[in-house]
């Protein structure tokens, strides 16, 4: 099945009791048993519930994956990944990381003697330099948050293959229909389902997709012991939503060309930020391992000056001002007073996070709609 056809389908049947085209909320609890341990293969929602089901199975299949598995918000999967990890094991992960993964690792997860090192993963040397035997997991993020680096996946697969270190791969901003990690080498790949594959900035939800055997036991095993599982309403709205994945992010693949080429030639203008673009230092590894280059980007202003970065993200009218993302509708945001304002300011402009910085999510409607509000907010 091709991927358009996936999106649709896989993992998804009529339902067995009624004939329903689209799965049922199954909003219960618990199952009957008809006696003791004979039951239709569920038994209590958090272990398994049949709406949550149907998207798990839909989301491994257009990952490429064996098995899927959903978490009430990104975080949550995320904090699966790392149960599955001991005191002593170490993590290697990239230092321009989503700011609630560098939280979870560093005030939570430290305290139980899980080491993070945060490393330019650019270049593959800096990951290179950190393994020694305690290493067990890599995670990276691609493209990465404002700043949009591409790290090349299929390397750092390669140097952890070669070790036997788990890689795990955020894969919420490029989504499965521009990017799948496990076919460049991954072991798990992880989704804000909030985001793209959401869609429609109704539903908070996390997912894992891997197709290790061993890998799923655990994550099936953690999502039930620690129980930090989605609900059926949130399965049924997201199952909706990546029914049209493939269209909204081919609108956001052009809309976003479209958006980069009118602020790569706006005058007050300074960088923009977005892999499709030639100007895009990684461009070259974007073009191997992305179908396309999706709908964010993130620009700076000539001057730097934080009070015209604050008129512009005010005056815009259909970019609304927000955090988050991967929603039909195109937001605007300021990383450095908004997702990034808890980094120091030193460390957040090394990083290129400077003051000027803008990030747009770009939405799905009329382009001339966007660039005419864009054109009017960059009047300052
Ligand atoms: C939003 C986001 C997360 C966290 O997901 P939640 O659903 O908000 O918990 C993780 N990684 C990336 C890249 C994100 O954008």
């Amino acid at each position: 099945m091709k991927f358009n056809t996936k999106v649709i389908h896989a993992g998804v049947h009529p339902d067995t009791a009624t004939g329903a085209i689209m799965t049922p909320i199954y909003q219960t609890s618990t199952y009957v048993q008809e006696e003791i341990g004979v039951h239709k293969g569920f038994e209590y929602s958090r272990t398994g519930n049949p709406t949550r089901a149907a998207l798990e199975n839909n989301l491994a299949a257009i990952e490429g994956g064996k098995y899927g598995a959903c978490f009430g918000s990104g975080l949550a999967a995320i904090d699966a990944v790392i149960k599955m990890l001991k005191p002593g094991d170490e993590v290697i992960s990239t230092n321009d990381l989503y700011g609630g993964s560098y939280r979870i690792f560093t005030t939570i997860f430290e305290k139980y003697s899980i080491k993070f090192h945060f490393v330019n993963m650019l270049d593959v040397k800096n990951i290179e330099e950190k393994i020694n035997n305690n290493t067990k997991l890599i995670w990276a993020e691609t493209p990465t948050n404002p700043m949009m680096n591409i790290i090349d996946v299929k390397s750092i697969c390669d140097l952890a293959r070669s070790k036997d270190i788990m890689v795990g791969v955020d894969n919420t901003f490029a989504t499965p229909y521009l990017q799948n990690p496990l076919s460049l080498g991954a072991d798990i790949v992880m989704h804000s389902v909030t985001k793209y594959l959401g869609g429609h900035s109704d539903v908070v939800m996390g997912a894992l997709v891997t197709s290790d055997d061993k890998i799923a036991e655990e994550i099936y095993r953690i999502q039930n012991s620690s129980g930090a599982v989605c609900g059926p309403m949130d399965s049924f709205l997201v199952l909706r939503g990546i029914k049209t994945l493939h269209l909204r992010m081919q609108r956001h693949c052009e809309n976003g060309e479209k958006v980069a080429h009118f602020l790569e030639n706006h005058p007050i203008v300074d960088t923009v930020y977005w892999p499709g673009l030639k100007s895009h230092p990684n461009h070259d590894v974007a073009v191997s391992q992305m179908k396309g280059f999706g709908g964010m980007i993130s620009f700076t202003l000539v001057g730097d000056k934080l009070e015209s970065a604050k008129k512009v993200v005010s005056k815009t009218e259909l970019f609304t001002l927000a955090e988050s993302l991967g929603g039909v509708e195109s937001l605007i945001g300021h990383p450095s007073t908004m997702t990034h304002a808890s980094i120091p300011r030193e460390e957040r402009i090394k990083s290129g996070v400077v003051d000027s910085l803008i990030r747009l999510s770009v939405g799905i409607e009329d382009i001339t709609d966007l660039i005419n509000d864009l054109d009017n907010a960059l009047k300052i």
